[in-house]
C-alpha cells in the first residue's frame, strides 16, 4: 500500500474530541472517524486491524466446530415480548416502522437465534451445536465513551451453544474458555479470567476476559502471578490475600472486559417453547450457553494496553501492515533511494509481506518518522542516503529503541523469521 494513496492520512495534531488514549490515537492516525457520540466509521488502516482480529476469532471458532451465520440486526418486537425483555433492557434501541410496528435494533441475538435454531432441531441427535456471528450490535448506552471501548454501534462476536444436558454444556463451556485464551494469546494481549455473577438466568458463575489497563472501567482483584481475578462487584476475596489458584498475591487493578461467557440454562429455549426428543422419548428444552467477545472494543483495548508517547504499538498478528517503508532524501540523493525502496517494496510484496511505503518527497523526515511511530506498524525500514552509504537500510522494530543497518538482501529473512526481536 502506498502511503500517499491513503485517503485517511494520519494528522499531525492530536484530535480535540478524543476522550481516551485509544480514541486519540485511532482518530489521529486515521484508523477511525467519529460520526456521533459512540459511533465510528472504520477507515482503511483501522479496518485492516479489525478484520485481522475477526479472522483470528473466526479460525479458532471454526476449529472448535462452531458454524458461522449472519443474523438480522432488525428484530421483531414479538420475540422480545416473548422473552420479557422488550421493556426491561434499558439500552434497547426501538425503531418504529411506518406500518405501525416496532422493531428492536439488536444489542444481542438470543431473540433471533433461539427460534431460528429451534426450527431446525428435532431430536437429541441434532445436539450439541453452536453457531456464531461477527455482527454490528446496537446499544443505547447513556455513557458512550472511551472511544471504541464503549460504543452505541459496535462489532461483537456472539456465539450460542445448544445442549441436551447441563453436563454436556459444562464440558463445552470449559472448552470455550480454552479457545478464548488461545484467541487472546494469538492477538497478543494478556487477559485475566474473572469469575463474575451468572446474571439472572443461572446460579452459576460467568466468566469475563479482562485486559488489564488503567483505562478499564471494571475494578478487579487480580493475581499478580497467574490469570486469576475477581470483579470487585462480586468479589469474595480481598487485596493482599493469597490467590486460590497459585498462592500469588492478590492486587487491585483495572480491566476492560473484552469477552463474557454465560450459562443461559433453558431461559430462552423455554421462552420459545423449543424442545428436543431424548433417547428415552422425553421432550426436553435444550440447555444454552452464550459467548460474547467485543471485536471493536478489543481493538481499542489493544491500543490502551500497547502504546507509548509517540503512538500505537501493534502486535504482529493484528497489525494493519507488517513493514513501514520510509524513503528519505532529496536532490540527487533521492533517485538511488527511490530505486532501492522500489526493489524492497517489490520483494516484500512478492513474499506476501504487506508493506506501507511512504515515498513522499515533499514532507520532512521528522514528519514521516512521526507518522510511522503513530501508526505503529511492527517493522520500520528507513532507506536514506546515510543508510545506503552504511551498506543497506535501517531496520527497527516499533517496540524497540534500537535500530541497525542491514543489507537489503537480509531484510526479508529477518522479518519472516522474526529474528529482529524487541531487543536487538
Ligand atoms: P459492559 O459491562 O462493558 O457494558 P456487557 O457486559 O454489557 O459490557 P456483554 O453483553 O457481555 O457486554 O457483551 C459481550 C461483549 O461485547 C462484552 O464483553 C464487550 O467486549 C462487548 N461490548 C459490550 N458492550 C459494548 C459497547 N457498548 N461497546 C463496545 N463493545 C461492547
Ligand atoms: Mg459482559
Amino acid at each position: 500500500m502506498m502511503y500517499r494513496h491513503l485517503f485517511s492520512k494520519p494528522s499531525k495534531q492530536a484530535p480535540g474530541e478524543g476522550d481516551s488514549i485509544n480514541a486519540k490515537l485511532l482518530l489521529q492516525a486515521g484508523f477511525i472517524h467519529q460520526e456521533l457520540s459512540g459511533v465510528y466509521s472504520w477507515l482503511p488502516l483501522g479496518l485492516r486491524v479489525l478484520r485481522k482480529v475477526e479472522n483470528i476469532i473466526r479460525e479458532e471458532l471454526n476449529n472448535l466446530g462452531a458454524q458461522e451465520v449472519l443474523l438480522t440486526a432488525l428484530q421483531p418486537q414479538e420475540n422480545w415480548e416473548k422473552t420479557g425483555r422488550w421493556n426491561t433492557v434499558d439500552v434497547l434501541f426501538k425503531l418504529p416502522s411506518q406500518t405501525g410496528k416496532e422493531y428492536a435494533l439488536g444489542p444481542t441475538a438470543e431473540e433471533i437465534v433461539t427460534p431460528l435454531v429451534g426450527s431446525f432441531l428435532q431430536s437429541y441427535k441434532d445436539l450439541p451445536l453452536a453457531v456464531y456471528q461477527i455482527q454490528t450490535k446496537f446499544r443505547d448506552e447513556l455513557r458512550a465513551k472511551s472511544g471504541v471501548l464503549r460504543g452505541r454501534e459496535f462489532l461483537m462476536k456472539d456465539m450460542y451453544s445448544f445442549h441436551e444436558t447441563s453436563a454436556d454444556f459444562d464440558e463445552y463451556y470449559a472448552q470455550v474458555i480454552d479457545v478464548y485464551l488461545k484467541i487472546f494469546n494469538r492477538i497478543g494481549v494478556e487477559v485475566k479470567v474473572t469469575e463474575a455473577s451468572g446474571g439472572a438466568f443461572s446460579n452459576k458463575i460467568s466468566h469475563e476476559f479482562q485486559i488489564i489497563t488503567p483505562a478499564g472501567e471494571d475494578q478487579l482483584i487480580a493475581c499478580a502471578k497467574c490469570r486469576f481475578a475477581q470483579n470487585t462487584e462480586v468479589a469474595t476475596l480481598a487485596v493482599g490475600e493469597a490467590c486460590p489458584k497459585c498462592g500469588g498475591e492478590l492486587i487491585a487493578t483495572k480491566g476492560v472486559e473484552a469477552g463474557n461467557i454465560f450459562d443461559l440454562n433453558t431461559r430462552f429455549t423455554d421462552a420459545f417453547k423449543i424442545a428436543v426428543t431424548t433417547a428415552s422419548g422425553e421432550r426436553v428444552a435444550p440447555h444454552m450457553g452464550c459467548y460474547g467477545l467485543g471485536v471493536s472494543r478489543l481493538v481499542g483495548a489493544i491500543v490502551e494496553a500497547r502504546h507509548d508517547e509517540r503512538g500505537m504499538i501493534w502486535p504482529d498478528s493484528v497489525a494493519p501492515l507488517t513493514v513501514h517503508l520510509v524513503s528519505l532524501g532529496s536532490g540527487e540523493a533521492w533517485e538511488p533511494v527511490l530505486e532501492k525502496s522500489k526493489d524492497i517494496y517489490r520483494t516484500l510484496m512478492a513474499s506476501g509481506i504487506e508493506p506501507l511505503w511512504d515515498d513522499r518527497s515533499d514532507v520532512s523526515a521528522g514528519e514521516k518518522l512521526a507518522a510511522a511511530d503513530l501508526i505503529g506498524i511492527p517493522y520500520r525500514v528507513v532507506i536514506s542516503p546515510k543508510s545506503l552509504a552504511a551498506g543497506g537500510v535501517e531496520l527497527k522494530r516499533r517496540d524497540s529503541i534500537e535500530s541497525r543497518i542491514v543489507s537489503c538482501d537480509e531484510i526479508l529473512g529477518l522479518i519472516t523469521t522474526k529474528s529482529v526481536g524487541p531487543s536487538l
